[in-house]
């Protein structure tokens, strides 16, 4: 036996869920989000906007891209979903639903994130949602959506 692999302890809730760790490309979304505003990252050279922001912009294709972050309304519709039984990350009640989102404001802008309303919500395509936040800690908020017609 070898020793033992060290395992960095990362942030996570007293129920076990994982917190988003910030970087510095990532802190002004979370800064937006503990404020409960959803924003997305703009390349300052072609002003097209992207989630997530990466090392390269995806639509001038820059490796040195500079992103801004700016707000949006959070609005848009479901494209598709999918049910989460199975989690290998702990916290989460299970199961959950997870939708793909368009943005209202940045049309082709998707965005993944978890559906507020519970598994025996009943989804279609198209279905209007909007921007909804989960309080993991006190600084720390993660985007999410939430059925506009149970809003
Ligand atoms: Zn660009």
């Amino acid at each position: 036996m070898g020793e033992a692999v060290q395992h960095r302890a990362l942030p996570g809730t007293p129920g076990g869920r994982p917190v988003p760790m910030r970087d510095e490309q990532s802190s002004a979304f979370w800064d937006a989000a503990a404020r409960h505003v959803l924003a997305v990252a703009k390349c300052t050279k072609c002003g097209q906007a992207t989630l997530p922001p990466d090392v390269t912009c995806p639509h001038c294709l820059t490796t040195e891209p500079e992103f801004t972050f700016e707000p949006v309304s959070g609005r848009g519709h479901i494209r598709s979903w999918t049910i989460i039984r199975r989690s290998f990350l702990q916290g989460f009640d299970l199961p959950f639903v997870l939708v793909d989102v368009e943005l209202a404001d940045v049309p082709g802008l998707r965005m993944i994130a978890r559906l507020l309303d519970g598994p025996a919500a009943k989804l279609s395509l198209g279905l209007a949602v909007t921007a909804a936040f989960e309080d993991l800690t006190a600084d720390c908020s993660v985007p999410a959506f939430r059925l506009e017609s149970a809003a």
